[in-house]
């Protein structure tokens, strides 16, 4: 299974494409984690990612494209593989196909953008292995504390209300547009987010048989 999941910064795609992960043991590939990963340990490309990542901008296809390049040639993604946050441009899709990658589907999740301000104040991430948490809707075990790697579990500079306003911005300009791409290539589905993330997962693997 070769999986694209799009929808705005928030809707769940990391939270859906972990569980689709578990379910069919393939990678999860989220360039946002790369990117912040990279970040962290000071490399050259994580540099010249931040400033445009703490503006709530989009870093530029060039190096995202590079960084897909290089995880996708990995032995784990052999069977298959989730991209999560890849691509965000219709440049970025053109560059996968390009690179002979035959996608089997293309998951939107919706959730309208006044539902995402508020969802995105709720969430917490793992500094040390990246995993999304929600304050209500997927709490870890221990207050702050990561289910995974026992991390500590903080605020993405990102999602600050005025930077989620920015990026939904570029979601409706930029990304969204891919759903007219993929519709024409007819691998287009479409799940509407739910409140609770148990429903909408019930909807994603309905729609993905699976
Ligand atoms: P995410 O974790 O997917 O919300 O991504 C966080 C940020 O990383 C985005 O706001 C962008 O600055 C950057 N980013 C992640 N994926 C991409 C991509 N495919 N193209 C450009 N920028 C990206």
């Amino acid at each position: 299974m070769k999986l694209i999941l799009l929808g705005a910064p928030g809707a769940g795609k990391g939270t859906q494409a972990e569980i689709i992960c578990d379910k069919l043991s393939i990678p999860a590939i989220s360039t946002g984690n790369i990117i912040r990963a990279a970040l962290k340990n000071g490399t050259e490309m994580g540099l010249k990612a931040k400033s445009y990542m703490d503006e709530g901008k989009l870093v530029p296809d060039d190096v995202v494209i590079g960084i897909i390049k290089e995880r996708l040639a990995e032995d784990d993604c052999q069977n298959g593989f989730i991209l999560d946050g890849f691509p965000r441009t219709i440049p970025q899709a053109e560059a996968l196909d390009a690179m002979g990658v035959d996608i089997d589907c293309v998951l939107s999740i919706e959730v309208p953008d006044e539902k995402i301000v508020t969802r995105m104040s709720g969430r917490r991430v793992c500094a040390a292995c990246g995993a999304s948490y929600h304050i209500e809707y997927k709490k870890p075990q221990v207050e702050g504390v990561c289910n995974i790697c026992g991390g500590a579990l903080s605020i993405r500079k990102d999602d600050e209300p005025a930077t989620v306003l920015d990026r939904l911005h570029v979601y409706h300009e930029q990304t969204e547009p891919l759903k007219d791409y993929y519709e024409k290539t007819g691998k287009l589905r479409t799940v509407e987010g739910q409140e609770e993330v148990a429903d909408t997962t019930k909807l994603v693997l309905a729609t993905l048989e699976i």
